[in-house]
Parts: C-alpha cells; structure tokens; sequence
C-alpha cells in the first residue's frame, strides 16, 4: 500500500493501515461464522465480546474508574452537547461555559435549548487563538457543572490541564481523546466522537460519573413539560441500563473502535502515544518559530498536539502550498473555512514518518519561497 498519501485531515482522520486490514479480514467472514462482521446480531454472543472488548480497552488504557459507566452512543459529539445539557440541568438549572470556539458555541447553542447556560469566559478577540487559565474567570457557584472543549479543532489550541472547578466537569474531548492521559476522575462527563483518534465516525464514547448517571434520573423527573421523561434514545440513564444497546448500535463502528484501541495498546498505551504526540507537535511548531515566513495561529501557551494551525505571512503563497504539498502526496493540509490559513491534524495514527515529510516539504517551500 504505498499509494497510501500522507493524510492530515481533520476527520474522520487517518487510520492504521494495519488496522483498516483488520476490517477488511473481517468484512466477508468474522472469525470463520460464515457471516460478516456487518452481518450478524448486536444481540449475539460475537456482537457482545466486541463490545465488551471496546469498553474494557478504553477503561484500561485512560485509566476511567470502575464505578463510572462507558456508553458507545451514536449522534456525534454533536448531539452530546444536547444531552450533556439535557440529562444533567432541570430547566430551572444552569451550566457554566468555556467557549474557546467554534465547537463550545455550537455546545452552548444546544444547551440553550433546555435549560440556562452562562458563558464564563470568551477570548477578548473573535480570534480564538488562545483558553482561559484557571484565574480568567469565576465560576458561579449556582452552576450545576462547567463545561469546556480540551482541544479546539478549528482553531489549534488545547488546555494544557484541566481546569479546576468545584463543581462538576463536563468535557469534549472529540480531537484530543487518549492522545494523552486524561484526569477522568477529575471529570463527571467526558464524551467524544470516535472519527479523529478512535476510528471511524459514528460512533461517540461517553464517560459518566455515577453523580452523572444519578442526575439523569433526578433530571428526569423534573421535567413537567415533557411528560413521560427524557426521549429514550436521549436518556443516559437508560443507555446505561441497556449497555449502549436500547436499540441496533454502529456494530462495525465499535468493533473498528475496538480494533483502534488495541493498535493503541501496542503502541504502548497513552503516555506513549502522549510523547510520540509531543515529538511530532514540536516538529512542526519548530519550524514554524523558527522565521517570520511562517504566522502560528495559536498563542504559544495554548498550542494543541492535535491540530496546528498557521498562515503564511504572504497569503498569496497558501495557495500554492496547497497545491504543491498535494503535489508531494500531502493532503488535508487546508485550514477550516472558517479560520482560513492552513492546518496539519496530526491525531494519534498520523505516522512520525508523514510529520517527517511535511517538515520536509515545508522547510523546501520556504527555502524556494521565502
Ligand atoms: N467537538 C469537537 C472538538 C470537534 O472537533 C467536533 C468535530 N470536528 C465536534 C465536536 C462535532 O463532532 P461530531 O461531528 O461527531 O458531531
């Protein structure tokens, strides 16, 4: 499979290739059943080990409590932010907000749906290039939980740890999940869409706290203008009591999770990948410090692992970086639309090797362009 390009898309993202053959074996006959792997029974025994196997790896490999539960859900992260707000504030109830981008304003936009959101702190530009630290703002104490986005997809900036708060933590993790350990503990929700560093789109891990869980059930109860409760495919509570499984689950999507997981574990775990993820950052972030050529998005202290955003100081040239890096077999390179610039997504299955080559390519271009 040398054809293969080196892939930097946002998402879905870049997979294994040794995990895409594992898929591949499985399609026309798992495991010698005469059927495949997307045709058998959620219900079946098969069905059942894969999604325990999915759920058992991510317990293990960041570290998730035995007394929370993990939910493999479908939706995205985009309908968690509706569900995070709707299983865990009664209508009279607020949720405090973080909004470091686009993806916080689409959470907050969906919590205002069903209950009151206070935004605790917005960049003083509409830049989005940097997060709060923890003194930036105040968290009201009525809250019934904070609500940050850890990596900014869009925009390139990451918390560097997680905020302290003492009220409950609800957090996306959708582009930074188990590219670095995680202080679950520390969180009452975390939830995450599986198309950037677990595998394919479809599926959404969603961690909760058994104060989560709890909350869903309180919540449930106090809501009068909505008789009969939560919408079952809405409700934690019950996905928690089906095992994910209230109705047909994303079968190929949790057993590609599956597979992403344990590919994860031979890479050594998280703290591995963790360093990896650091040495191919800084690769990068490196040369893009090093001349004025070059214009990093992200403030300094705010740098996401993840996504790196840049522009070039003549934009006029980001043009024919794009077509020049595709050119080389670079491709994804171009920067969300709504930022403009250029950006290299480099989740966990983005290779040292395809780091390598944009490190290369980019050094090229500024030496000819420069
Ligand atoms: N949050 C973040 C941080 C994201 O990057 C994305 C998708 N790029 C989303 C939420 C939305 O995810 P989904 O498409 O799975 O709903």
């Amino acid at each position: 499979m040398s054809n293969r390009a080196h892939n930097f898309s946002a998402g879905p993202a870049v997979l294994p290739l040794e995990v895409i053959e594992e898929l591949q074996h499985a399609l026309p006959n798992y495991k010698n059943m005469g059927l495949g792997l997307m045709e058998m029974s959620h219900r079946s025994t098969a069905f059942d080990d894969i999604i325990e196997s999915a759920k058992r790896r991510l317990r293990e490999l960041l570290n998730i409590p035995n007394s929370y539960e993990v939910l493999l859900l479908q939706g995205g992260a985009s309908l968690q932010f509706y569900m995070t707000a709707l299983n865990l504030l009664g209508p009279k109830d607020t949720g405090a907000y973080i909004n470091t981008g686009t993806w916080s304003t689409k959470a907050i936009k969906e919590a205002q749906r069903c209950a009151h959101v206070s935004t605790i702190w917005t960049p003083e530009t509409t830049v989005f290039n940097n997060v709060p630290t923890d003194n930036d703002y105040t968290i009201p104490e009525s809250a019934t939980f904070l609500h940050y986005t850890s990596n900014n997809t869009i925009f390139g900036t990451q918390f560097q740890t997680t905020p302290v708060s003492n009220i409950p933590l609800v957090a996306d993790f959708s582009s930074d999940i188990a590219s670095a350990p995680i202080n679950v503990s520390k969180h009452d929700v975390i939830y995450a869409g599986a198309q950037k560093n677990l595998g394919p789109s479809g599926v959404t891990a969603v961690i909760l706290s058994p104060w989560a869980v709890e909350r869903s059930v309180t919540v449930n109860k106090l809501r009068p203008v909505r008789p009969g409760g939560l919408p079952s495919m809405l409700n934690y509570k019950l996905m928690v009591d089906k095992n994910s499984m209230f109705n047909t689950p994303n079968t190929f999507g949790i057993f590609a999770l599956d597979r992403m997981l344990a590919w994860l574990e031979r890479q050594g775990g998280v703290p591995s990948i963790h360093t990896q993820n650091i040495e191919k950052a800084n690769r990068i972030y490196s040369i893009l410090d090093t001349s004025d050529f070059w214009v990093p998005h992200a403030q300094q202290d705010s740098r996401s692992l993840m996504n790196i955003t840049w522009k070039i100081q003549n934009s006029k040239l980001e043009a024919v970086f794009l077509a020049e890096a595709e050119g080389e077999g670079l491709k994804g390179l171009k920067g969300h639309r709504s930022v403009g610039g250029l950006r290299a997504s480099i989740y966990n299955a983005c290779s040292l090797e395809s780091v390598e080559a944009l490190a290369s390519f980019m050094q090229h271009f500024e030496q000819r362009h420069g």
